[in-house]
């Protein structure tokens, strides 16, 4: 599942290759992409949060987001692809490679100064990652943007909020800072949200390297992960079995461990 980690290792890997490439070829899925970027030279490569953005030389960009299930792959032309035409969102054929992408949640072509524009107004929070944010004033956006019957959960998850923790991040964050999803947000206090943000930055700035996602590191072969995806398995900490629900505005999957993360709650 593509998180801010994932967007930022594609975004190194596109940007030597891509920026300076003239389009030779797009579509065909989306055919105002193919009008617009054919016999254009990419000129930046970037992530903000989920969003990867391809910038070209006519002040537009594409914009995609890769949602549950999508994925970029690169092939020599004239290759075949390792998914059916039917789940193309969009390719971009250069001299010589396509680059395409599968089952994004979103592809559109926005123009490169509205990017700055959304970032400037809000609608794109703090990237985790890149931008070297105070825990503080990530608390302050999660305050004023989020209403009182919000969860911790959907504080985290709020890209307007700070960009690029995912559903793995979320639950892993909490198990860290041993904080119950269920906490609604006006209930835990300014440092203790801000410390989560905090672990979250950590983690993903630890996993940009490659490879597998990674939030635990003993070395005894019980896993990466803390409790993401362990339903029923017992706590790596003290053995209660892992619980998992739906929750938050969103209805995503989480998970945790109802004796190390407590229903405890930390008023201001
Ligand atoms: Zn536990």
């Amino acid at each position: 599942m593509p998180e801010g980690d994932t967007i930022h290792k594609l975004a190194n890997f596109l940007e030597p290759r891509l920026v300076g490439q003239t389009i030779i070829d797009a579509g065909p899925a989306n055919a105002a992409v193919a009008r617009r970027c054919v016999g254009r030279r990419v000129q930046q490569v970037f992530a903000r949060g989920k969003h990867l953005f391809i910038g070209f030389d006519n002040n537009i960009a594409i914009r995609s987001h890769l949602g549950m299930h999508g994925s970029w792959h690169r092939y020599p032309p004239g290759d075949a692809w390792q998914r059916p035409r039917s789940q193309l969102s969009v390719a971009l054929t250069t001299s010589d490679w396509e680059y395409v992408c599968f089952n994004a949640k979103a592809v559109e072509i926005v123009r490169t100064p509205s990017v700055r524009e959304r970032i400037v107004h809000g609608r794109l929070g703090p990237d985790l990652i890149a931008d070297n944010i105070e825990p503080a004033d990530l608390v302050r956006r999660a305050r004023e943007i989020l209403e009182d019957d919000a969860l911790l959960v959907d504080a985290l998850l709020d890209q307007r909020v700070a960009s690029g923790i995912g559903n793995v991040y979320k639950s892993e964050v909490l198990f860290i800072e041993r904080y119950s999803p269920l906490i609604p947000l006006p209930n835990i206090d300014d440092r203790s949200l801000g410390r989560c943000f905090a672990t979250a930055a950590d983690l993903l700035r630890r996993n940009l390297g490659g490879g597998r996602r990674i939030t635990r590191c003993e070395r005894d072969g019980a896993g990466v992960l803390w409790v993401y995806g362990r339903t029923d398995l017992p706590c790596l900490h003290c053995d209660t079995p892992i619980v998992s629900q739906r929750l938050g505005y969103h209805h995503r999957g989480t998970y945790w461990c109802p004796t190390c993360q407590s229903d405890r709650e930390s008023a201001n």
